[in-house]
């Protein structure tokens, strides 16, 4: 994997098994401290933890068919609020200091479109400034804010394009997605036990698979990285070997 330095920036993003309960928890707090141990400028974007979204939206359906898509988006932010909330207690604990952020906090705002809202920009202050502090940027990944002030969130699986965004309005040097398998495959590897590995894949057949429906990575993310040449690495949050690079071949 690649190794951190001086001014180097880094998104890491952990994905809802990565960060499902206390053990995980633990386990995404020592990789967020080994790349600030590594000399890597990191901030940490999260999903909610294991099946929360799909709890609160079953939540929601119990009440009313048609939920209020403001008061949806509303709801299933708190999902990723929670997760961040507890992996900065978790840094903290480690004695690095931490803080988590929701969405419009972290300056990420969006289009209107509540359930599939696009990121129109984020405005980086407010990470920048705890940086300078020395302070680790947690991040409610999957949501923003719309001009009106509403909470939106961008589409299941939308914490990956919440990492990438990031890493572009902050030059990141790597977007590092952890997740429950080891790279990119090119099936899914839970299906097909024989599919193989990609050491390294292009942002074009990258976006493809995407779109495809290998929900590893999720299209708008690739297609962010893509446009702003930010080298993203899927890798596995409970392994040590390396991912798989996803960059310009
Ligand atoms: P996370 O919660 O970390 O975002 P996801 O469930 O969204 O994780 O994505 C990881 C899952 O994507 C894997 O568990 C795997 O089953 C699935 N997947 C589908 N297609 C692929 C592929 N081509 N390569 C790797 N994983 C894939
Ligand atoms: N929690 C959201 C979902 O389940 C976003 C994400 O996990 O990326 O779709
Ligand atoms: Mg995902």
């Amino acid at each position: 994997m690649m190794a951190g330095g001086m001014d180097m920036r880094m998104i890491q993003k952990f994905g809802g098994t990565s960060v499902q309960d206390a053990l995980r928890l633990r386990r995404a707090g020592e990789l967020a401290a080994k790349a600030v141990g590594d000399g890597w400028q990191t901030a940490v974007v999260v999903s909610a933890q294991g099946d929360t979204t799909d709890i609160l939206l079953e939540k929601a359906e119990t009440l009313t068919a048609c939920p209020s898509l403001r008061e949806k988006d509303q709801l299933l932010s708190a999902g990723e609020q929670i997760s961040a909330a507890l992996l900065a207690m978790e840094l903290c604990r480690r004695g690095i200091p931490a803080q988590s952020l929701t969405g419009w906090q972290a300056g990420i705002h969006t289009t209107g479109t509540f359930g599939d809202a696009d990121i129109t920009h984020i405005d980086p202050e407010m990470i920048l400034s705890l940086w300078n502090r020395g302070i680790v940027p947690v991040v409610a990944g999957f949501q923003g804010i719309e001009d009106g002030g509403s909470v939106t969130t961008l589409g299941r699986g939308g914490s990956d394009t919440t990492a990438a965004a990031l890493a572009a309005a902050l030059n990141a040097d790597l977007c590092r997605i952890y997740t429950d398998v080891d790279g990119v495959y090119e099936e899914d590897p839970r299906l097909h036990a024989n599919a193989a590995r990609f050491t390294s894949i292009g942002y074009g057949q990258m976006l493809a698979l995407a779109e495809n429906g290998a929900q590893v990575l999720h299209p708008k993310c690739v297609r962010i990285a893509m446009e702003h040449g930010i080298p993203l690495e899927v890798c596995s949050t409970f392994t040590d070997t390396a991912g798989t690079r996803v960059g310009f071949l």
